[in-house]
């Protein structure tokens, strides 16, 4: 590994000198310009979308980098993928490969690189090659199901797919094949260039069949993700009760006739499901009709429902069928694919929750990296230097608190009896949160005092980690509640299609019970803790992806985009945590060949402080230590 400034920037940022969030981006541009998309901070990978194939994936590269050690070759995703295995299979260690960054940075290509390095380099033998087989064709299957083509993306990890549309299969599924025919896909985003939907429709079968799909269940995926379609197409419209209360019908019969045909459903309990609603207390059940919009919502969100349950059926399944070949469980290495912290000009409850997961997952990644440190030094005999850092513990609180939270308040706004709303939730936070310095508000004061009139009277706002957010509480409640109202899951339960059916079983009366399901709040926190127990339970191993432009362009590199990315990140924090104490270590033996020695250290008039002298390693605290260093041996 080069570590001198040369023409393509420090390969580490640990290096960089100035160390300033400007030299940080310049050092990555200077990089990208020259097609090295891969920087090191210490053993985290950044990564920036190259937007165009470059030759460093081949076999020759898989090669060169399962037999180097992480630093010795430049730095490359496979130099992680490797250090990650090696560590799994040497050390016994669970690993976990987490990856970050905003839509179309490329987590999902470097997900797909970590597992062909993997799959290349792991042992041979039959087992082995059919679970490798399962887990690389995952990929398609997941994708097809789960990715959908977006402005920022034309392979976004979304939902909504429309490979399902080829191979004569409209046939069978009475699916047309121009998707300009369902309202639940975008005309304009329905093709990309490219991308061949007939022929990622046979890839997407066979995967399915070598994941152990039988041909039964294929058709019943394939069913129920055309139901999902259809539900979008079905037309609701205005009707009037007796007595003059708005209600809503179905405009023509014949679609919900279809669905009913497709999916073993009598089309009358579905109409009714879809156009009412039934209230039960203790006492009485009472029927109220919905009026069109309400019967629209109701329909979008069993259309979403159907499509969440049965991508999160895709995933166990394929999970269970990889575990069933593996025998019981062994040493495990996940990948995971985790979208970044975000800010939007409007922000919402699904903004809150992401960005609560970014906090979290910021907090780990301090942590860990600290102990990590610490330990080294410990195996190093060398003192512990402390490390300031910004803890954002009172952040994640700030959210997460069981009874003082955001969360919390939010939860006990849904349940509380009487007339609640998104203001009545707000006025409630105002109150409680006046005086912490995380939150402001139009109505509190912030830090310095001053009341913020630049913000919306419903509006509340959070210093993050990686800046404020202005959060918007507009249907704060209805999102949390996010209940699929109970005549819509009991219609689905009635279905004769097992499939289906099986998705929904808190439709089957006998399981109905008055408890009130956890609100979508809660059951987002109970999902960010099990992952945060699973990572701290994992090595973790960090790719942080960037993407250079707007434009999907390659060669293009915007400054302002990368800086605010960059700063979601926590980057620089992250650089200047990891080169708190010794920017820089390298075991002696390379080290003696390198510069040839304790001798020259003796000779330059080197401070103390800036060298410690550990059992294997030899530490030096700033980077113009080393750079000094290289100097000497290229004058001697
Ligand atoms: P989302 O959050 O929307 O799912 P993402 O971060 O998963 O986005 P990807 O789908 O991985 O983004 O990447 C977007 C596109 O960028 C890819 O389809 C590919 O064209 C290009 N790309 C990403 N990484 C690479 C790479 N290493 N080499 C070549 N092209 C890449
Ligand atoms: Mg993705």
């Amino acid at each position: 590994m080069t570590l001198l400034e040369g023409s393509v920037g420090v390969e580490d940022l640990v290096l960089l000198e100035p160390l300033e969030q400007e030299s940080l981006i310049r050092n990555l541009q200077l990089r990208y310009e020259k097609k090295e998309i891969y920087t090191y901070i210490g053993n985290v990978l950044v990564s920036v979308n190259p937007y165009q194939q470059l030759p460093i994936y081949d076999l020759e590269f898989v090669a060169k980098y399962r037999d180097y050690t992480f630093y010795e070759l430049k730095p490359h995703i496979y130099a992680l993928a490797n250090m990650a295995y090696q560590s799994l299979r040497d050390q016994d260690r669970d690993q976990c490969i987490l990856i970050t960054g905003e839509s179309g940075a490329g987590k999902t290509e470097a997900s797909k690189l970590v597992m062909s390095y993997v799959a290349a380099v792991c042992g041979k033998g039959e087992q082995v090659n059919s679970v490798k087989e399962q887990l690389l064709q995952s990929n398609p299957v997941l994708e097809a199901f789960g990715n959908a083509k977006t402005i920022r993306n034309d392979n976004s990890s979304r939902f909504v797919s429309e490979h399902l549309l080829g191979l004569g299969q409209e046939e069978a599924l009475k699916l047309e094949r121009d998707t300009g025919g369902y309202a639940y896909l975008n005309p304009d985003t329905s093709s990309v260039d490219g991308m061949d939907d007939d022929a990622n429709f046979k890839v997407l079968q066979s995967a399915m069949t070598v994941i152990g799909f039988s041909e039964e269940e294929i058709r019943q995926v394939l069913e129920v993700a055309a139901l999902v379609l259809k539900l979008g197409n079905v037309e609701l419209v205005n009707e009037f009760q007796a007595n003059g209360v708005p209600a809503s019908g179905i405009r023509d019969g014949r679609g919900v006739q279809e669905i009913g045909e497709l999916v073993g459903l009598n089309s009358g309990e579905l109409e009714r499901a879809l156009c009412s609603r039934t209230m039960e207390t203790a006492k009485e059940k009472v029927v109220t009709a919905l009026n069109v919009v309400q019967a629209q919502y109701a329909r979008d969100a069993l259309a979403k429902n159907i499509y969440s349950r049965l991508f999160n059926w895709l995933v166990n399944r394929i999970n269970e069928s990889i575990k069933v070949s593996t025998g019981e469980k062994r040493k495990v290495m996940g990948v995971l694919d985790i979208y970044g912290f975000e800010i939007l000009e409007d922000n919402s409850f699904e903004q809150f929750v992401i960005n609560y997961c970014n906090e979290k997952l910021q907090q780990v990644f301090i942590e860990m990296t600290l102990k990590e440190e610490q330990e080294e030094y410990k195996r190093e005999g060398i003192p512990w230097v402390k490390v300031e850092y910004f803890d954002n513990g009172i952040i994640c609180n700030l959210i997460e608190h069981n009874q003082r939270g955001i969360l919390a308040m939010l939860d006990e706004e849904c349940l509380r009896p009487g007339v609640v709303s998104d203001s009545t939730f707000l006025a409630k936070l105002n109150q409680l949160f006046s005086k912490h310095s995380h939150y402001e508000s139009k109505v509190t004061q912030n830090a310095q005092r001053q009341y913020d009139h630049s913000m919306g009277l419903s509006c509340f706002r959070i210093c993050h980690y990686a800046g404020k957010v202005t959060y918007n509480v507009n249907s704060f409640i209805d999102k949390n509640n996010d209940l699929l109202f109970r005549d819509l899951s009991q219609a689905m339960w009635k279905a004769r299609h097992p499939l289906l059916r099986s998705l929904f079983p808190e439709g089957d009366p006998k399981q109905a019970s008055l408890k009130r399901p956890p609100t979508a709040g809660a059951q987002f926190k109970s999902s960010v803790t099990t992952l945060m127990k699973n990572l701290y339970s994992k090595n973790p191993n960090y790719i942080r992806c960037i993407k250079p432009n707007e434009q999907q362009q390659r060669g293009h590199f915007s400054f302002e985009l990368v800086n605010v990315q960059a700063q979601y990140l926590g980057l620089l924090e992250n650089v200047r945590v990891r080169r708190a104490g010794y920017a820089y270590r390298q075991a002696y033996g390379s080290f003696l060949e390198r510069e040839g020695v304790e001798k020259v250290l003796g000779e330059l008039s080197m401070s103390s402080e800036e060298l410690a002298f550990g059992k294997t390693k030899i530490f030096i605290r700033s980077p113009k230590t080393l750079f000094y260093l290289e100097e000497q041996r290229r004058l001697r």
